[in-house]
């Protein structure tokens, strides 16, 4: 007879795989400010701009047809991108946010015991997925909140599937110059696969930046990702994509959901990279209003980390009445929520979005009084 019925009946509860328990669940930025009427959500590196009058209208269209199931293939999507960018939408896999992306990837070469490096302040996301999957983190020590290309790459070894790098980083807001970035494809074995999450890439007005574009089409094992949540302003929609070697694109494919993108998400993604309008006046809101905020807040006595993206990390003394914490809640009181970054190693830092003008100004117009209110202790 069946040898179920002999062996002794397990006892206890189901139990998570090795690993599951010990991810710290993501917490996303805050979007209230309690008891404020007016709040300006800084938190989250959403744009100010908001999306694309195109992508709003397609996305309203979509809405008039809700009973058919999306193109699981996302062809529309993929040939919008690839035509922005100048690729091979065969090249191209769509997903949920790039965090799907990010979480597909793991999953598709990650198991249980193998290693994954990224580095010290990296986005949790790749802690969250490496750790999914029943993986190894791996994390490399940083240099002046910077990726640093020989840490990463000494601690390479047989069990590396995986290096993620954010390039800008979030939530630094620095950046490897593509030499550098080259430096480290150059040093892995061909056996490991290099992300990039080039999530703010096109924030960047640097010489020595390129967004990894290059080496996901010629290499074998690098992978770029990219986002709409952030210049596109679509992060409600949730779409992220990827680009690289079609052997990368087939392995994800094959364990994605084959319907995880939803239609109204398909059809405004293709609006928004089209408009490209859109994006340049995004860029440019951004080129003013970041060095304008760094100049601001430095000249309170404040560090500022040089951030190439849509976003600064704000670092505050350790002094009572004058911590991270206490700025945190002083200016959220006023309305103005920022993202506190402890959990990225960073007690002593905020991290704060480039919003409209009018945002900006209440920040530096609170974070001077916050400075400026005496002796510690007695900020109200
Ligand atoms: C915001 C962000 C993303 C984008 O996430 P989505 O899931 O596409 O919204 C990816 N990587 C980094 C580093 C980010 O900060």
């Amino acid at each position: 007879m069946s040898a179920v019925l002999n062996d002794p009946i397990p006892t206890g509860r189901p139990e998570p795989k090795p690993g599951v328990l010990a991810i710290e669940a993501y917490v996303p930025g805050k979007s209230h400010a309690p008891g404020v009427e007016k709040v300006f959500k800084l938190s989250s590196n959403e744009t100010p701009l908001g999306p694309s009058e195109k992508a709003v209208a397609a996305f309203a269209e979509a809405g008039l047809k809700l009973e058919d199931y999306p193109d699981g293939s996302a062809r529309a999507l993929r040939e919008a991108i690839a035509k922005a960018n100048g690729l091979d939408p065969d090249r191209i896999i769509c997903g949920a946010g790039s965090d799907e992306i990010l979480n597909l990837v793991t999953h598709t070469y990650v198991g249980a015991g193998d290693e994954v490096i990224y580095s010290e302040h990296g986005f949790l996301v790749y802690k969250i997925a490496t750790l999914a999957a029943g993986g190894v983190p791996v994390v490399a020590k940083e240099r002046d909140l910077t990726a640093d290309v020989d840490a990463l790459l000494a601690l390479v070894t047989p069990k590396t599937r995986l290096v993620f790098l954010a390039n800008p980083n979030n939530p630094t807001g620095t950046y490897l110059p593509f030499d550098e970035v080259k430096r480290l494809h150059a040093g892995l074995p061909s056996n490991v696969l290099l992300v990039l999450d080039a999530a703010y890439a096109e924030y960047v007005r640097r010489n020595d930046y390129e967004t990894g574009l290059e080496l996901a089409l010629s290499a074998e094992n690098v992978l770029m990702t990219r986002t709409f949540s952030k210049i596109h302003g679509l992060a409600a929609l949730r779409i992220g994509w990827a680009v690289g070697p079609a052997h990368v694109i087939d392995a994800m494919n094959r364990i994605r959901g084959p319907f995880n993108m939803n239609t109204p998400a398909l059809l405004a993604g293709a609006a928004a990279i089209a408009d490209a309008a859109h994006v340049e006046k995004s860029v440019a809101h951004n080129s003013k209003w970041l060095p304008w905020l760094t100049g601001k807040i430095e000249a309170l006595g404040l560090q500022v980390t040089p951030s190439v993206a849509n976003f600064l990390l704000i670092h505050f003394p350790e002094e009572p009445g004058r911590t991270a914490k206490e700025a945190d809640a002083f200016l959220m009181r006023r309305g103005l929520v920022l993202r506190q970054v402890a959990s990225y190693g960073l007690p002593n830092a905020l991290r704060m979005t480039v919003g409209t003008e009018e945002a900006n100004e209440l920040v530096v117009a609170a974070l001077t009084e916050f400075m400026a209110s005496g002796a510690a202790g007695t900020t109200k």
